[in-house]
């Protein structure tokens, strides 16, 4: 088992700093309260910082503490809603980074490691501190990551199916679909956010009934319906533009 853990961490990241965060985790380098106490008796205490009440110790802080397995009992229903699996809670897996036995396709099991990697790093980067690590604060670790994501590798983000307003997915009637308003809401996030450069927008018709003649809104609707409703949303012109013309120009210019 431990064999699988080192080489799970081998391959967790192409980025070294994560890889360490794993590597410092599985080498238990990081300092527990106990530790700390027996360096410096009299200028801290031994406890856990977070409650207050039991010896903190390495594995306590990372995982026993009541307040630490509330937060791990939050992250773990919230993975369990995502991927759609029962899982347990396991530390060998949660913390020790041991891909579980319960994630079987490749790109659940992907999704699975990000997810508990951004919520160990969620409790060490409030390791010496006495506030609790949030859902919330690993929310923002997972989007933060995303968006940084989406910057570095160039990615185009596009809406499609503007037009196409119905409840589920028809192949996956699990999945929720967003209307157009919805969708320009998101676009218009992501301009606030300071992606404009990065966002495409399409209709995506593929079928009779999305013409004029069959009673659809046809090729025109983005430009006649959309456009106007982007506009009055705080997004600009300019910023329209480059979601309908300069971003696809720029994308579809071959080298
Ligand atoms: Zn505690």
């Amino acid at each position: 088992m431990w064999e699988d853990i080192w080489r799970y961490a081998e391959t967790i990241s192409i980025c070294n700093r994560t890889r360490a965060i794993q590597l410092r985790i599985i080498h238990r380098l990081h300092i527990s309260p106990n530790r700390r106490h027996a360096f410096s008796p009299t200028s801290s205490s031994p406890q856990c910082l977070k409650c207050k009440t039991d010896t903190g110790t390495l594995t306590y802080c990372l995982w026993s503490c009541t307040k630490i397995q509330r937060y791990w009992s939050g992250v773990l229903q919230e993975i369990e809603n995502i991927l759609g699996v029962d899982l347990e809670l396991d530390p060998v897996s949660l913390l020790l980074g041991l891909p579980s036995r319960h994630v079987t396709s490749v790109g659940k099991r992907r999704l699975y490691n990000i997810l508990t990697f951004a919520a160990r790093k969620n409790i060490l980067l409030q390791w010496i501190s006495d506030k609790v690590p949030s859902i919330k604060d690993w929310h923002k670790i997972l989007f933060e990551w995303m968006l940084e994501f989406m910057l570095n590798y160039a990615y185009n983000l596009e809406y499609n199916l503007f037009g196409t307003e119905m409840l589920n997915y028809a192949y996956n009637l699990e999945v929720d679909m967003p209307s157009d308003s919805q969708r320009v809401k998101l676009v218009a996030f992501l301009v606030q956010e300071g992606y404009e450069d990065n966002i495409v927008i399409a209709h995506d018709i593929h079928t009779k009934n999305r013409l004029t003649k069959y009673g659809g809104q046809d090729y025109s609707h983005i430009l006649k319906n959309i456009v106007a409703k982007m506009l009055s949303r705080v997004i600009n012109q300019t910023q329209v533009d480059k979601a309908l013309i300069e971003n696809s120009k720029r994308w579809l210019t071959f080298k």
